[in-house]
């Protein structure tokens, strides 16, 4: 069965909630419903947006859907300034990336609290989308299969291989993101077809076949095509370019 794409916009810190009613009103403008037959369309703002975007996209009809650049793993309780699975969950979200590498190196998250959130993303009934990558002292010193391999590991330990096939993988080199260095198609689907046989070996080759795994790093309307002609890239996860509508509209519609 083939994989669908799916392209996600990952706003960061970037965009109140009045900003980011426009960008996705902008955003819906730009597609045509054929390319949500094609492409699952996700947008992730920071939390304060998330109300605002999901009314814009139920109002409008839009078929873009809604994700969450982080969660919490605990449920509820006296976490300050933390938000939880089901609060996302209720406000419509379906996707949850877990494991970015801002979340890694900034504000030292390790494999096992990746673990724990994506753990709780899944008993909500959404879906996480698994961020693992190398810095590049890592790619220098030869250990990028190790490091990503690890991260993976780490984060899928003990799940059924249907629920790993079911989820999404993003692979995001750290020297690539957010620096207009992207990976080339080669290193990118090398990395990306690696985590493809760790899922084979650890989960089967029905849920090889089945997870999405995306490349992120510096995509752009100008690169993303040669990116998805490589068999085993099913997507994109877009910093940068997702807060333009025009930019982040010409990468879902990659083939036009
Ligand atoms: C990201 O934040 O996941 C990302 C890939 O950012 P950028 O596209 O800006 O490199």
């Amino acid at each position: 069965m083939a994989r669908k794409d799916l392209i996600a916009g990952n706003w960061k810190m970037n965009a109140t909630h009045l900003e980011a009613i426009q960008m996705v009103q902008k955003l819906g403008y730009r597609l045509d419903p054929g390319d949500y037959d094609r492409v699952d369309v996700v947008v992730c703002p920071p939390f304060t947006a998330l109300r605002s975007v999901q009314t814009v996209i139920e109002t409008d009809y839009l078929r873009i859907q809604l994700g969450a650049q982080n969660v919490f793993w605990e449920p509820q309780g006296a976490f300050t300034g933390e938000i939880s699975a089901p609060m996302l969950a209720k406000l419509g979200v379906k996707w949850v990336v877990v494991g970015h590498s801002e979340r890694r190196h900034i504000f030292g998250e390790d494999d096992a609290m990746v673990a724990r959130k994506l753990r709780a993303v899944l008993a909500n009934g959404m879906t996480p989308i698994v961020a693992v990558g190398e810095t590049l002292e890592q790619r220098e010193a030869e250990i990028t299969e190790e490091v990503i391999g690890g991260q993976l590991q780490g984060a899928l330990q003990g799940l059924d291989a249907g629920t790993v096939g079911a989820l999404v993988i993003a692979y995001e080199p750290v020297w690539a993101i957010g620096t207009g260095r992207t990976a080339s198609n080669e290193q990118a689907a090398e990395a990306i077809g690696f985590l493809r046989r760790l899922v084979g070996e650890g989960w089967g080759e029905a849920a090889a076949e089945m997870v999405r795994i995306l490349y992120g790093g510096s995509v752009t309307p100008g690169n993303i095509a040669g990116l998805m002609a490589k068999r085993d890239i099913d997507g994109a996860l877009v910093g940068g370019a997702s807060l333009d509508p025009d930019k982040f509209a010409s990468i879902v519609r990659y083939w036009v």
